[in-house]
């Protein structure tokens, strides 16, 4: 079982109290690295999500003031900064990923609350410079009710940190629903919330449980007007159709299926480096890893043997011990998955440059799974068409540069994309055909505080990140006042 003083409370949060299930359940959260057993965390439901919005929506009554916001925001970075070693280990034992990838994530958290505390004053209230209708114009951006705040398990801080940090700036008051897989490190935080940053009873509330339950309270509840949810495109859709009813505002950041292009003329090492740094983060869990290579067919081979030359040196092991690169998948079902793809493309004629074959994995206890590389992928296969969501790179080729655009944008996702080129005027041409929120050139950096981040077509809309971010949880208000 996990000790730890940032968890002295294994419940939720409401109205500025630690919470229980109101019948006494459970639900027990596992080490992805051997399957032990870490905590058992109060699993509520209906009602106790009910009084974490009556909470939120109280809170609504105390506004507070910019300066007093920049404050909190402030003393919540300052609070990351001190215990980001701890976060981190719980953050490991409950995720997977190597203890400093986590720290590192903690440090991406503390940034978006950094950012908002720098740019909060955009949200002052702004006076038109003209005077149309004979009236002085003044645009109010109020908190936009209560926010139901829904993340996944994949970044346990960083998700959560890209929501608050923005409503908090807003003043919006909020009810956040942690995945179920990692919810320790939503509590740590909330720890630090009520011992550093005092924030306002009501301010931000924790409920743990059932998504099914607790995601149909927060979409049939007329007080929530705004839901932030980062997952998959399946369960957005979903709460697509079940707010429509209510007309709340949604942002959506959804799945992902990006493309990595590596053209003929690209630095063949540079893309290498890049594709490990983006392609293994998390084990390959991530919402912005490269899931299709593109390269050209005259370096698809030289590619494909950089990279598994690199891919062949990552030590796959316990987040915990100091020199692993990759930790276990999240669960069984994800380590199932990342085997189905690469059966189904080798059974499709797909040829394994490295990584183990999946019939030898087939035995294997729990969610290790070697970094494979695969070339000859083609666009019917499962690997090309969902996400893998492990540490799977499969290669596949083009002849021209109209055909690496058609390939890229073969999917209904558009989340991410990088490509590799040494020439700006390709660049220039391609990019601006690529439908992806985000398109790294000659990098494979993903997201980062100062800058909108979001997905086009079926990964969602809504940006978070960067200026445009920060308006995520306010009301526009127009005041034409007359003479
Ligand atoms: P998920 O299954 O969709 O779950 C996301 C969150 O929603 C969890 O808190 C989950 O709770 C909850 N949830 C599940 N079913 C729900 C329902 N019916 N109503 C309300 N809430 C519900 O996604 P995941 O497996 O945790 O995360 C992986 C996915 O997230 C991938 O597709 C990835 O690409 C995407 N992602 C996108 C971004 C981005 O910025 N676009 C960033 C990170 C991840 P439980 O865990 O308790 O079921």
């Amino acid at each position: 079982m996990i000790e730890s003083p940032l968890l002295p409370e294994l419940k939720g949060y409401i109205g500025g109290d630690w919470t229980g299930a109101d019948g006494g359940d459970t639900l027990a959260v596992h080490n992805p690295a051997n399957g032990e057993l870490l905590a058992e965390v109060a699993s509520m439901g209906r009602a106790e999500t009910d009084r974490a919005v009556a909470a939120a929506q109280a809170a609504l009554n105390e506004p507070a003031s910019l300066d007093t916001r920049r404050q909190w925001l402030r003393d919540i970075v300052q609070a990351l900064q001190d215990n980001r070693e701890e976060l981190g280990r719980i953050l490991t034992l409950e995720h997977g990923k190597p203890w400093k990838e986590a720290q590192g994530e903690v440090d991406y958290a503390a940034g978006f609350f950094r950012y908002c505390a720098e740019h909060v004053d955009e949200l002052k209230p702004r006076v038109l410079e003209e005077r149309p209708k004979d009236c002085t114009w003044t645009v109010h951006f109020r908190p936009a009710g209560v926010a139901a705040l829904l993340t996944p398990w994949n970044f346990p801080i960083g998700m959560i940190a890209k929501k608050l940090s923005a409503a908090l700036a807003a003043d919006t008051p909020s009810v956040i629903k942690p995945s179920s897989k990692t919810p320790l490190t939503m509590i740590a935080l909330f720890t630090l919330l009520e011992r550093e940053v005092k924030l306002p009873r009501g301010k931000t509330n924790l409920v743990i449980g059932p998504a099914g339950t607790i995601g149909d309270a927060l979409c049939e509840d007329p007080r929530v007007t705004v839901m932030s949810f980062t997952g998959s495109t399946g369960v957005g859709k979903d709460l697509i159709r079940k707010t429509a009813d209510q007309v709340k505002r949604l942002t959506l950041e959804l799945g992902g299926n990006a493309p990595f292009l590596v053209f003929e003329d690209a630095d063949l090492d540079a893309a290498a480096d890049n594709l490990m740094a983006n392609k293994f983060r998390g084990g390959g869990q991530t919402c912005v890893c490269s899931n299709r290579i593109l390269a050209h067919r005259s370096v698809s081979q030289a590619f494909a043997d950089k990279v598994a030359e690199r891919a062949n040196r990552l030590k796959v092991g316990d987040g915990l011990e100091p020199d692993t690169d990759i930790g276990p998948l999240i669960d069984r079902n994800g380590y199932q998955k990342v085997r189905r793809h690469v059966r189904d493309a080798m059974d499709k004629g797909a040829e394994r440059v490295t990584g183990q074959d999946p019939g030898e994995l087939e035995n294997d206890w729990g969610g290790y799974h070697p970094p494979t590389v695969l070339r000859g992928v083609t666009g019917e296969m499962l690997c090309a068409r969902e996400e893998t969501f492990g540490p799977l790179v499969p290669i596949m080729e083009f002849d021209s540069e109209e055909e690496a655009v058609t390939m890229a944008n073969d999917t209904e996702f558009g989340l991410a994309a990088y490509l590799f080129t040494g020439s700006d005027e390709v660049a220039g041409r391609v990019i601006p055909r690529l439908h992806f929120g985000h398109v790294g050139h000659n990098t494979g950096t993903g997201p980062t505080p100062e800058a909108p981040f979001g997905g086009m077509l079926e990964s969602g809309y809504g940006r978070e990140g960067g200026l445009e971010g920060l308006f995520d949880f306010v009301e526009v208000q127009t005041v034409p006042r007359g003479a």
